[in-house]
């Protein structure tokens, strides 16, 4: 049978990091098997559930670029794909159940049990239920009913140990001492968790439940109603967590961990993607930069690592600017372009002139980014110059050699002279250069500080064509040409008392 796995998140928070990764090694499971991916809402805790969270899960699975083949609104021949819309199927398989003796309601009150749970704690032991209710006779199963006590329903569990082929982790054996007699509905008639996740997995023919560890412990519960119900059982694997760098649990106590904080951040989805795929999963031939159509090729569940990952924001950003050099450029101009427009540096409708500069601009900048939100603040020297902001190593420069001969030569000849190509700019240097005999760092470090008030940056032979057209055009943002800006470091160096 071909495969078909699940995501089976909870709407009732932000899809955190860890979730994702669950998502993407079921969807390149999936994939990498020509199976389907389906996406079911586990929705059944109405204080924590939410629509909003619904809304956002599903577009941020979107935005990340995962395709799920049935679940919410694309439907499917197995739904409906929200728990909340499947009670009387749960409800059908209580009474199969109960009928069969093998499940039994409960009337112990919260109380007494919270009490018991206590009194476990205390001796340091695991609370399981004791079984009060377990072999009530029907009259006084009658007399709770007439008392209007509403029942939760049990599962009765014949003590031994439920072993599994994990396909991540091995064989795992579990005592059913661990957890005894669990609540598979709960007393407002809705389904725990391990009850309705058998149920739909059963019923949507999932052949693989692929899932973090902290889902192990459930495991031997599941399984135990899989054959209650006679259902033959999916495979099981339970990828390991994710540390962050302190070696605890990937959780809030390491900042905002949420998908929505890392595209807001200035992440590509196709570089977080990326990045959360080889946390726990290496590439055959240890390549850490794949697209996802490549990851989708070379997944497999053998490299996923037994041990935990250990989540590290710093390769996350790396991988993300190996993805960003790798875009096409107008590709990065349209991802860029939003933070221009945040900042009102360019306008939101713009025509063909100051759309042509703007990709030059995104050019002159997308190998120095490693954050989308970067941008604006890697261009910044196209912006904006300061001569008195000018650092040590380029006050150094001024005591150079000829150096305030090439500043004052290159503010003479810049004035209105075009220098929006590069070959235009390359002519202008080269006439300074021969009419004042200097060359190499004496030539160029000068020139420098004439567009830039700081020593290192893009080089100027791109830098200025982008400063020149940009002071033609008519932005929100007004641009100074470089014959401006060395006139300013002109003046500015004569109130310094520089002969020049
Ligand atoms: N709703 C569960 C969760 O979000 C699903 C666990 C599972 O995959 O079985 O953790």
């Amino acid at each position: 049978m071909s495969v078909r796995v699940r995501f089976a998140p909870s709407p009732t928070g932000k899809l955190h990091l860890g979730n994702v990764r669950t998502a993407i090694f079921n969807y390149l499971y999936a994939r990498n098997k020509g199976g389907k991916f389906i996406l079911r809402l586990e929705d059944t805790d109405a204080e924590r559930s939410t629509e909003e969270s619904v809304k956002n899960l599903i577009s941020d699975l979107k935005w990340l670029g995962i395709q799920w083949d049935e679940g919410p609104e694309v439907g499917g021949n197995y739904g409906p794909y929200r728990q909340t819309e499947r009670y009387h199927i749960y409800k059908e398989h209580l009474e199969k159940l109960v009928k069969e003796g093998k499940a039994y309601p409960c009337y112990c009150d919260k109380e007494s049990l919270d009490r018991l749970r206590e009194e476990a704690r205390e001796k340091g032991r695991n609370f399981i239920y004791p079984g009060t209710c377990r072999n009530l006779t029907e009259k006084e199963r009658k007399e709770k009913e007439a008392a209007n006590i509403k029942p939760s329903f049990r599962l009765k569990i014949t003590p031994h140990t439920v072993s599994f082929n994990d396909l991540i982790r091995g064989n795992v054996s579990i005592h059913t001492d661990l957890f005894g007699d669990f609540i598979i509905v709960r007393q407002d008639l809705s389904p725990t968790y391990n009850f309705a996740v058998v149920i739909d997995d059963y019923l949507m023919k999932i052949t693989d439940v692929l899932r973090g560890e902290d889902h192990l412990s459930n495991t031997p519960k599941q399984i135990i109603l899989y054959d209650m119900f006679g259902y033959e059982k999916p495979r099981f694997g339970h990828f390991s967590m994710i540390l962050g760098p302190d070696n605890s649990k990937l959780s809030k106590r390491h900042g905002d961990v949420s998908l929505a904080a890392f595209r807001e951040k200035g992440f590509l989805s196709e570089a977080l993607f990326n990045a959360l795929a080889l946390l726990g999963w290496s590439d055959p031939d240890e390549r850490e930069i794949l697209k996802i159509e490549e990851l989708m090729e070379r997944f497999s569940l053998d490299r996923i690592n037994k041990s935990a990952a250990v989540f590290d924001e710093n390769k996350f950003r790396y991988i993300n600017k190996q993805h960003i050099i790798s875009l096409d450029i107008k590709d990065f101009a349209e991802k860029a372009k939003p933070y221009f427009e945040k900042e009102e540096i360019i306008p939101k409708e713009f025509d063909e002139n100051i759309q042509n500069w703007f990709l030059k601009l995104c050019e002159l900048i997308q190998k120095r980014v490693t954050l989308l939100s970067d941008v604006v603040s890697q261009s910044k020297t196209v912006f904006e110059y300061d001569p008195s902001a000018i650092d040590d190593e380029g006050r150094a420069v001024l005591e150079e050699e000829e150096c305030l001969k090439v500043i004052l030569a290159y503010a003479v000849k810049s004035e209105n002279r075009d220098l929006t190509t590069r070959e235009k700019y390359i002519e202008l240097v080269n006439e300074i250069k021969n009419e004042l005999k200097v060359k190499g760092k004496n030539l160029y470090h000068p020139l420098r500080l004439c567009v830039s008030s700081s020593m290192s940056g893009p080089d100027l032979d791109i830098l200025v064509p982008v400063i020149e057209i940009g002071a033609s055009l008519d932005l929100p943002i007004k641009i100074e040409s470089s014959s401006k800006r060395a006139w300013r470091l002109v003046n500015f160096l004569r109130e310094q008392g520089y002969k020049i």
